[in-house]
C-alpha cells in the first residue's frame, strides 16, 4: 500500500488527481501453478504483488525491471488481456472491470498496445493494409475512401511510404514492421498506449529511431505512454517518470532525473550500474551495485523485503518486516528501510 509521508505529499497527489488518465488500485495477480489435483498441494505464482499506481495525462511512464518481474503481466493487466486477482483499473474515469461491456468496447478503442516482438503480432497472410484497416473496420470508424486515405495517413505519421501498404509483413525490416505495430495502434487515436517491450527485438541502430517516433507521437498527439522494458537505456531515453519492479511489486518511483541521480532502492542502483555514463559530473555521482544471483522464485518469495536474499544492506528487520512503499521526497517512492543510508 501506497504511504503518503507529509502534507506536501498529499498536495501533490491531490494537484495529480484531475490529470490521472490511469489509476490502478491493490492490483493483485497470480497464477495457480498447482502440480496434480489435490488442493492441499496448492501453489500460487504471485506475478503482481498489489500494485497502486496513477499514470497522468501526457506523460510517459516507464516501467523497469528483470524478465520475470512482473512488468509485461502489470501492461497485459491494463489491456484487459489478462484478468486481475484483485484490484482495480481505473481508465479515464471508468473502473474497467466493473463497466458494461458496451462501454468496455468503447473505452478500449482509447488504450492500445504496441508489441514486443512486431514479427509475431502481426499476421503473416495479411497485407499491411488489412491489417492497419483491421481495428477501423471492427469498430466501424471509416469505410470506402476514407478508409483508405486513412491508412496511408497512418503509415506516413509513422514515417513509411504509402506504397507499402500493398506487401506483405515478411517483405518489411524490423524497425518498419514495429513501425506497422504503432500505426495499427494508432488508427482509433487511443488516448493511451502501453508499449510492451518495443525495442527489445530490434537492432540497437533501429532501437532510438523507434524511440525517437515513440517520443515525436507522443506530443503531437498527447499520447499518454507505458513503456516497459528489461533495460535502463530505453527507458531512460523516453520516460518522464520510472517505476522499478522487483518481484511483482514497485520498489522505486519518481521522475527521471530524480531517479538517476538520487536514486534510493538498492536494486534501482543495480540496474544503473549497467549503464556507461559519459558525462563526467554525473559519473561522479553514480553508485555502483553488481547485481548478483538471480530473482527468486515468485512461487516462494522470501519474507520480509522481496530483494533481501541479493541486498548487501540487508539487516534483520529486512527479513522480518516488508517495507512500504513511502514517499521520502515529493514524488519519489520508495520501499526499503534503509535509503537514507544509501544517499
Ligand atoms: Fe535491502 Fe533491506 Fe532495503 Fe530490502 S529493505 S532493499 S533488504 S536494505
Amino acid at each position: 500500500m501506497q504511504v503518503i509521508a507529509n502534507k506536501t505529499s498529499l498536495r501533490e497527489e491531490k494537484k495529480h488527481e484531475s490529470t490521472a488518465l490511469l489509476e490502478i488500485c491493490n492490483l493483485k495477480k497470480s497464477f495457480d501453478v498447482s502440480e496434480g489435483w489435490s488442493s492441499k498441494n496448492k501453489k500460487f505464482l504471485r506475478a503482481v504483488g498489489g500494485i497502486n499506481l496513477k499514470v497522468h495525462s501526457g506523460e510517459t511512464l516507464g516501467i523497469v525491471g528483470e524478465s520475470g518481474c512482473g512488468k509485461s503481466t502489470l501492461g497485459n493487466i491494463i489491456m484487459g488481456l489478462l484478468k486481475p486477482s484483485e484490484g482495480q483499473i481505473i481508465f479515464d474515469g471508468e473502473d474497467l472491470n466493473k463497466i458494461p461491456s458496451k462501454l468496455l468496447r468503447k473505452k478500449r478503442r482509447d488504450l492500445q498496445m504496441v508489441f514486443q516482438d512486431p514479427f509475431s503480432s502481426l499476421n503473416p497472410r495479411m497485407r499491411i493494409f488489412d491489417i492497419i484497416a483491421e481495428p477501423l473496420k471492427t469498430h466501424k470508424i471509416v469505410s470506402g475512401k476514407e478508409l483508405e486515405n486513412r491508412i496511408y495517413e497512418l503509415l506516413n505519421i509513422v514515417g513509411l511510404d504509402s506504397t507499402y501498404a500493398k506487401r506483405y509483413p515478411h517483405e518489411f525490416s524490423g524497425g518498419q514492421r514495429q513501425r506497422v505495430g504503432i500505426a495499427r495502434a494508432l488508427a482509433l487515436n487511443p488516448k493511451m498506449i502501453v508499449c510492451d517491450e518495443p525495442v527489445s527485438a530490434l537492432d540497437v541502430s533501429i532501437q532510438s529511431q523507434i524511440l525517437n517516433l515513440l517520443n515525436k507521437l507522443k506530443k503531437e498527439y498527447n499520447l499518454t505512454v507505458i513503456f516497459i522494458a528489461h533495460g535502463m537505456p530505453a527507458i531512460k531515453h523516453i520516460s518522464d517518470r520510472i517505476a522499478v519492479m522487483y518481484l511483482g511489486k514497485i520498489v522505486e518511483l519518481a521522475n527521471k532525473e530524480d531517479l538517476f541521480t538520487e536514486t534510493m532502492h538498492p536494486y534501482t542502483i543495480g540496474l544503473l550500474s549497467s549503464i556507461p555514463i559519459s558525462d563526467p559530473k554525473l559519473r561522479d555521482l553514480k553508485k555502483e551495485l553488481v547485481l548478483e544471483g538471480d530473482l527468486p522464485s515468485p512461487v516462494n518469495p522470501p519474507s520480509g523485503c522481496s530483494f533481501r536474499t541479493r541486498c548487501p544492506f540487508a539487516t534483520d528487520k529486512c527479513i522480518e518486516e516488508e517495507p512500504a512503499l513511502v514517499e521520502k521526497k515529493t514524488g519519489h517512492f520508495v520501499a526499503c528501510h534503509l535509503p537514507h543510508l544509501i544517499n
